[in-house]
């Protein structure tokens, strides 16, 4: 577990879920009181707690966790986290708490679509209704000392995603709306599985984009530079991996077709293809799951480009 101080305001906690460093960050958003943002899975819960700690947070001064939606790796964590927060609220998407309260259907269709990376991250422990707010878009949490969070519905990945506008240093959130930061090569990796939205997702790239943010602080993984033209570049490749989808449907191509012309026609992907191959979670899982996610979409609704 390492921790980060990114501003005065926010610390980056690494929670090495399963081992894996820079994988998944959960985020500590301090005023008078603090919001957690992002807790990872179930089984590095300890590692979040350790960190923490390591900040020396006072666990009653804890007033929300804040998740962008509630797949394992950036909520799955919430219901245990909770039994030693006494004062924390959940934030999360109305449609996304049902879920929340009640996980074994979203623990059933995390084994099927993750298979043993399930296993790894952990079964979700259920969270008391009463501890959650069902939020929706503009809602804003006051944490005193200026500190404020805002929630921004960003549809596309999930259809219960939103992601977090802090506006003491005007950083966002994104939690899956903006892909996946591979800091060490400055690329950007679409993480898309079905049932992904093209049209949801470029909308919500351009309200994160309107919010004009300074920082942009990443679930996968970390601060990132320049933002707005970061959100930018995502929406392009959004669009290129659209087309080259639509196309792999026409031609009738596999999936692994596909995902081969998208590495061919993605300078991003390109300069990082050795590096994902390497890394099973996100060549087998993130990059085959977002290709098809494109894929389902460009069947379902064909090309919805202006
Ligand atoms: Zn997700």
């Amino acid at each position: 577990m390492r921790v980060t101080r990114l501003a005065e305001h926010v610390d980056l906690i690494d929670v090495e879920t399963a081992g894996f460093e820079n994988l998944i960050a959960s985020y500590v958003l301090t005023g008078k009181s603090i919001a957690i943002i992002e807790t990872g899975p179930t089984s590095s819960v300890p590692n979040l707690f350790a960190g923490l700690d390591r900040l020396g947070v006072n666990l009653d001064s804890v007033a929300y966790v804040a998740v962008s939606h509630v797949h394992l790796d950036h909520g799955g964590g919430v219901g245990t986290l909770l039994g030693k927060l006494p004062e924390a609220k959940v934030i999360v998407h109305e449609r996304g708490a049902a879920h929340l309260v009640n996980p074994e259907k979203l623990w059933q269709q995390s084994k099927e679509v993750l298979g043993e990376l399930a296993d790894l991250y952990g079964r979700p422990e259920p969270v008391p209704p009463a501890r959650i707010v069902a939020a929706q878009d503009g809602m804003t949490f006051d944490l005193g000392k200026n500190v404020r969070l805002r929630v921004v519905e960003t549809l596309g990945h999930a259809s219960h995603h939103q992601s977090y506008f802090e506006t003491f240093g005007d950083g966002v959130f994104p939690g899956d709306a903006a892909g996946i930061y591979v800091k060490e090569f400055d690329a950007i990796v679409p993480t898309t599985p079905a049932p992904f939205r093209l049209d949801a997702a470029l909308v919500a790239l351009d309200r994160l984009e309107s919010l004009k943010p300074k920082a942009l602080y990443y679930t996968h993984f970390g601060e990132a530079s320049d933002p707005v033209r970061r959100l930018r570049t995502y929406a392009d490749q959004l669009r290129l991996w659209a087309r080259v989808a639509q196309e792999g449907i026409r031609k009738r191509q596999s999936l692994q077709e596909v995902r081969r012309e998208i590495i061919e026609s993605d300078e991003q992907i390109r300069k990082i293809a050795k590096f994902i191959e390497a890394n099973p979670v996100l060549s087998e899982t993130v990059l085959n799951n977002s290709v098809q996610g494109f894929m389902q979409f460009a069947e379902k609704f064909g090309n919805v480009q202006s």
